[in-house]
């Protein structure tokens, strides 16, 4: 097949948009959609420090290069990457020097922290002491971590490579809890006390399109996958919305621009946000999900 835009041979075909598409403008396609979002949501404003939350795995690799690429020219706008090292043996140590490789070579501070040197105990000790699924633990203490680590590198905001599946699966779920307070906590630009605030730069991207722009740049793709086997809930979301994608191409857009109306019509979030008792990170109750789950013998470091 030709590409629809020039005659070179096409390397995808975008199904919800009936469009064959050749390596450059499969990269264009990508890159306008990322641009077009980044000032949709003012997700960069003049001035910015971009805190990168870089696991190493495709996703992040992706953003921090296509971030580097836009914002490199910009002198007011400075970057820097945030590795957590959450202590998984036998996985964590590939995408971890996929993420030194790609700061290096980009020449951008990196900065790692581990759950051992913070919380004085690795994922794979923890999650043998707890009864919670190890991606409940991980996910807890990691945002902890990296929003922390973020505030005290004096990010003004911190971007994380959520794709446009990772978003249509986190909505279908919230919506079928109906989780008010964290549909409300995706709104896009939304400020909150304590939290450094969250962009999500790929949130237009399909997972495997994230997939395919890192492989035709040359980016390290990792095919490890985590040990631990996610949460069993996103898991069946996944599957449930990938085929519906299948026979209704754009249903994953659908959920996200669904979303976003509605979005417009939900009063913001109340003063809701108060300050752990223990370690002083934003909490919406006296002690913090991450003190809570690492239990009364935690000492803070
Ligand atoms: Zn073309
Ligand atoms: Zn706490």
């Amino acid at each position: 097949m030709k590409c629809q835009r020039c005659n070179k041979s096409a390397i995808i075909y975008q199904k919800y948009s009936n469009s064959h598409l050749c390596k450059s403008h499969f990269i264009e396609d990508v890159e306008r959609k990322i641009k077009r979002d980044i000032r949709k949501f003012k997700m960069v404003e003049k001035g910015d420090r971009i805190a990168v939350a870089l696991s190493g795995g495709k996703d992040s690799i992706a953003l921090l290069y296509i971030l580097h690429k836009i914002f490199h020219n910009r002198p007011d706008i400075e970057l820097m990457a945030i590795t957590i090292d959450e202590g998984i043996q036998g996985y964590r140590e590939h995408t971890l020097s996929h993420a030194i490789d790609l700061t290096n070579e980009l020449g951008i501070p990196h900065t790692i922290r581990s759950f051992q040197d913070a919380f004085g105990i690795t994922l794979d000790e923890l999650t043998k002491q707890k009864e919670n699924a190890a991606c409940t633990l991980c996910g807890v203490l990691r945002k902890n971590l990296l929003n922390k680590t973020a505030r005290e590198l004096g990010a003004d905001k911190l971007a994380t490579g959520h794709n446009l599946d990772d978003e249509a699966q986190t909505i279908l779920m919230n919506f079928m809890r109906g989780d008010v307070d964290r549909i409300k906590r995706m709104i896009p630009g939304i400020r909150q006390p304590g939290l450094v605030m969250r962009i999500k730069p790929l949130r237009s991207i399909p997972e495997k399109e994230v997939a395919l722009y890192g492989i035709v740049n040359g980016l390290p793709v990792s095919i490890d996958e985590c040990p631990y086997a996610g949460e069993a809930l996103r898991n069946e979301i996944r599957e449930i919305i990938n085929n519906y994608e299948v026979r209704h191409p754009g249903t994953k857009y659908s959920l996200l621009g669904g979303f976003d109306t509605i979005c417009h019509e939900l009063q913001p979030l109340g003063s809701s946000i108060v300050t752990c008792e223990k370690c002083g990170e934003p909490s919406s109750e006296k002690l913090c999900k991450t003190c809570r789950l690492l239990g009364k013998d935690f000492k803070k470091k």
